[in-house]
């Protein structure tokens, strides 16, 4: 089956421009050169109607879903519940709408430990107690080791984010694993026979959880898929200058930066 990969968001938690720099990238007219905080979209037809599926709902996910004229989501999988990944959630309450007009809620997706995270964030919500009336329509589900969305299936990659343990999806053939510092050779198997990957990377200098671009090249290589591209990217890397020092089939990528994939 054939679907289409969307970027929504290729920044770092900060975005670019990050706020009080003026440094170069932040002050670049190069659209490449503005990132919104890191998600990804899926879609594919299934029984005669369009998929949808999300991967991370940050704090730019209204205006992402804007850009991209998104008028329903059947479900979101998270990575983690940090801030950049997770703040957009209560920005799902429209689409929810959707959902429930059709009969239904949007399962999220997420570890114990992001779920977790995601009820005390967003109480209001999830609280047996809770009693706002417009609240999202949306339920919480476990993350198995694989999930099966409309016929397309989902598979967890575990991956370190400095001592966090988070994870990344693979999907067909193509992964995507953001905010990652350590991939453990278990993962590396699950990644095998791979078209497309796309890892973070955040910039030259190194951070206790997050990747170099260097380490990212690495990891790169080391998977071997066609056509690798990097996110979550912080202000120091200008994506014209960074794109020309990277090797064939890698590339920084942008947002709105949409491909087909094999699912
Ligand atoms: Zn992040
Ligand atoms: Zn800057
Ligand atoms: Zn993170």
């Amino acid at each position: 089956m054939e679907g289409l990969l969307t970027f929504l968001g290729t920044g770092t938690s900060m975005g670019v421009p990050t706020l009080g720099c003026s440094c170069a990238v932040c002050t670049s007219t190069d659209p490449h050169d503005r990132r919104l905080r890191p998600s990804v979209l899926l879609r594919w037809h299934e029984a005669g109607r369009e998929r949808v599926v999300v991967i991370d709902t940050g704090p730019d996910f209204r205006e992402q879903a804007l850009r991209t004229g998104l008028s329903r989501v059947d479900a979101v999988f998270y990575t983690h519940g940090h801030a950049d990944h997770i703040l957009g959630m209560d920005d799902l309450r429209p689409l929810s709408f959707v959902a429930a007009r059709e009969g239904g809620q949007i399962p999220l997706y997420a570890t114990e430990e992001t779920a977790g995270t995601l009820r005390k964030v967003f109480d209001y919500t999830f609280s047996p107690e809770a009693t706002y009336p417009t609240r999202a329509r949306v339920r919480i589900e476990p993350l198995e080791e694989k999930t099966t969305v409309h016929s397309v299936e989902f598979l967890r990659i575990p991956v370190l984010h400095g001592k966090m343990g988070i994870v990344g999806f693979r999907f067909g053939r193509t992964a995507y694993l953001t905010d990652v510092s350590t991939i453990p050779e278990t993962s590396f198997a699950l990644m095998e026979g791979l078209d497309c990957v796309i890892l973070s990377a955040l910039r030259h200098k190194p951070h206790p959880s997050h990747a170099t671009l260097d380490q990212a090249v690495e990891w790169a290589r080391r998977i071997g898929a066609r056509q690798t591209w990097f996110t979550h990217i912080a202000h120091e890397l200008g994506h014209a200058e960074t794109n020309r020092t990277l090797p064939d089939g890698m590339a920084l990528a942008y947002d709105g930066l949409w491909f087909p994939v094999v699912l």
